[in-house]
């Protein structure tokens, strides 16, 4: 794969010659930790359709009137993420802190790139382990254990007489009423505007940047597509890591699963 080859040694260069590395991540960089990307996943929106599963207004109306396809949902969500650990592409990221200033700007909600040890993590569609009001304030920290405990319950309740009275209890954790009113999961659901302040810092972030990894993202949801153009736009390299994508709108395209891409990528940078 000559053009692989000399591309890989490109890209780099980019990065050995970068004052600051801004990597964009998406659903594509969490699938070999084992968590399905949405429109990879066969199906995943035919059997959830959107309408019920990816408003809150469809969530809460699913709750009543089918508790169990509610149950069926969240499992299919929350079992891949909580069971989910970084993989070499989450490492890699984060040991190129080691050469270069790095931001993460993440679609993803699973937290990987904080445990695999990247220290500034900008979640513009939020995460799955925190709640807000209904206004966006934070209002909790929720733990792999709770989520995981969660998980268990349904499990317990799904397909029985009193699981609608029971699922309210069981997701309290993640979704109920607390001191300060009703609290949800901090996730950026279809239809929803973005956190001002990270989508602001996540801005600000790629319009220093001298470089853009762009990484196993469809570039389907919107404003977070926006993001490459605006770094092109202030005068960074792009590099696209995606097996599907062969010509990304960036200056160079590494196809390939970004658990190969970018650890050979790091290591040819800074061997
Ligand atoms: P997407 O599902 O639209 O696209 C996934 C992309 O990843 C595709 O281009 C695919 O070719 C690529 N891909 C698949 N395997 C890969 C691999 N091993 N290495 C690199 N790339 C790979 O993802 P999206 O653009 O992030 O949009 C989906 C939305 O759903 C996002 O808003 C995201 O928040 C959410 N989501 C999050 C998670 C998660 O937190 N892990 C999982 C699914 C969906």
């Amino acid at each position: 794969m000559p053009d692989y080859q000399q591309h890989l040694q490109l890209a780099a260069d980019f990065l050995r010659n970068a004052d600051h590395v801004v990597a964009f991540t998406g659903a594509g960089i969490s699938a070999e930790s084992g968590i399905p990307t949405f429109r990879d996943d066969d199906g995943f929106w035919q059997r959830y359709p959107p309408e019920h599963f990816a408003t809150w207004d469809g969530l809460f109306a699913t709750l009543t009137r089918d508790p169990d396809g509610l149950i069926d949902f969240l499992l299919a969500v929350l079992e891949p993420i909580v069971e989910a650990a970084p993989n070499p592409a989450h490492v890699a990221l984060a040991q190129l802190e080691r050469h270069v200033n790095v931001t993460i700007i993440t679609q993803n909600v699973d937290a990987l790139h904080q445990e695999a040890g990247s220290t500034v993590v900008k979640e513009i569609h939020g995460t799955l382990f925190e709640t807000v009001t209904l206004t966006g304030s934070f209002e909790h920290l929720v733990t792999r254990q709770e989520v995981r405990k969660v998980i268990e319950e349904l499990k317990e309740i799904r397909g029985q007489s009193f699981v609608r009275t029971r699922l309210p209890l069981v997701i309290r954790p993640l979704l109920g009423i607390g001191r300060r009113g009703p609290y949800r999961p901090n996730l950026v659901l279809f239809g929803d505007g973005l956190n001002d302040t990270t989508w602001e810092a996540a801005l600000a972030a790629v319009r220093d940047a001298s470089v853009m990894l762009t990484v196993g993202t469809s570039g389907e949801v919107m404003p977070a597509a926006t993001l490459p153009r605006e770094a092109r736009a202030a005068g960074a390299r792009l590099v696209t890591i995606d097996p599907e994508v062969d010509s990304g709108e960036g200056d160079i395209c590494l196809q390939g699963r970004a658990g190969d891409v970018l650890p050979q990528l790091v290591n040819t940078a800074f061997p």
